[in-house]
């Protein structure tokens, strides 16, 4: 992805995977948990107000409106981290203010472990362990005599340290469990990768093959489509590759088709692409290029090809040659003309006596000049 990406799109991009893999998005839960407490904060609000403790009062009413706009803010600027990073902000604020300010007689401390397995979900589990960390460090400096001192808290020792080991050892699960979570996600996506990667390539030559070589192909032709801009394909066959199965055997072939693969990978560009169309067939789609740079190109892929050499049984080495047909889209009104135009040339190489490049439509001596 490019560097000058939009974080908004990068956000998207995520959240279409989460969606595909049947996680319930980060948003959609946040937003969803900053719903449900709502109700919650409005009854400690309403509780902490029949006692007269206005303070709590606003403290509750304005997390809850600002966890709202967080919502609002996502809505209108679809920024995932933004959302993120406020709400386990506000969250974090709000579960020490329960605990510090002994609201419902001291019992809302207890909403303190809803805040590892929402912590771990919603962010890396860096964050998670750095939040919890802090939270367990708050918790027993609040449960310790200095913090009974400070914040005249109503908790007992027992409880105190009760809470303490419960809490941590609550965290050390949600950790676990997180961090088994995330790497059986990330085994499943290396595994579908790799399940992609095997339908898109031949598994022989690592080259596309004809699936993706058509699918490059249509997209090119969309390209051309748009902006006009003309590209070539040249559409290769190994010379009289039955003969060097019958005479060398078919693991001799394979490595000449192989070989074959490999100089084409050598010699196109980056932007080319190169598939195994067939047995011993090849298909390079060349993007921005037209007829006569196609045939410098097919012309350097034939004499390269041509001047290898692959071991045999027999102790020689043996080499071969390829045919080459070339068609450019400007003159093609469709895939289907263009892949005819290519494997007319191609037929034409062929009985024009092989080792050589012909372009659909123009003589040789045209292009080469
Ligand atoms: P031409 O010069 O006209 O192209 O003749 P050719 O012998 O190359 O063409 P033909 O179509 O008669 O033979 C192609 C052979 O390629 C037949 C097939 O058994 C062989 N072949 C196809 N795929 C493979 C492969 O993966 N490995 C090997 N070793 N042989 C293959
Ligand atoms: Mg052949
Ligand atoms: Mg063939």
């Amino acid at each position: 992805m490019p560097e000058t990406m939009p974080e908004t799109y990068e956000d998207d991009h995520a959240l279409a995977e989460q969606l595909v893999r049947g996680e319930i998005p980060v948003p959609t839960l946040i937003n969803g948990l900053s719903i449900a407490a709502l109700p919650l904060l409005f009854f400690f609000a309403w509780r902490a107000g029949e006692r007269g403790d206005f303070i709590h009062v606003t403290v509750l009413i304005v997390v809850a409106i600002l966890l709202v706009a967080n919502s609002f803010v996502y809505w209108a600027r679809r920024h995932q981290a933004l959302q993120r990073r406020t709400f386990i902000t506000l969250i974090t604020f709000l579960f020490f203010y329960l605990a510090l300010g002994a609201l419902e007689q001291g019992a809302a401390i207890l909403w303190l472990f809803a805040y590892p397995p929402v912590v771990f979900y919603i962010s890396s589990i860096k964050v998670g362990v750095g939040t919890c960390l802090l939270g367990l460090v708050g918790v027993t400096l609040l449960f310790s005599p200095l913090g009974s001192q400070l914040f005249n808290a109503p908790y007992g020792n027992y409880f105190g340290i009760t809470m303490t080991a419960v809490l941590g050892f609550e965290m050390v699960c949600c950790f676990l469990l997180d961090l088994s979570r995330r790497r059986s996600k990330a085994s499943l996506l290396s595994l579908a990768r790799d399940y992609e990667y095997a339908a898109k390539h031949d598994a022989m030559t690592d080259l596309a093959n004809r699936r993706e070589g058509l699918g490059a192909l249509e997209h090119e032709y969309e390209r051309y489509q748009r902006n006009s801009r003309s590209f070539s394909v040249i559409l290769l066959d190994i010379d009289h590759f039955k003969g060097i199965n019958d005479t060398y055997g078919h693991q001799v072939g394979d490595k000449m088709i192989v070989m074959v693969a490999s100089q084409l990978k050598t010699v196109c560009r980056r932007v080319d692409t190169v598939s195994r169309w067939g047995g011993e067939e090849f298909l390079v789609i060349l993007p921005e290029t037209d007829a006569s740079q196609a045939y410098q190109t097919a012309e350097r892929i034939r004499s390269t090809i041509a001047a290898q050499t692959v071991p045999s049984d027999s102790g020689s080495p043996i080499s071969t040659t390829v045919s080459a047909g070339i068609a450019t889209i400007c003159n093609s009104a469709s895939i289907d003309r263009l892949l005819q135009e290519a494997d007319d040339a191609l037929y034409e190489a062929k009985s024009g006596g092989r080792n050589q490049v012909c372009v659909h439509g123009t003589p040789v001596e045209v292009i080469a000049d």
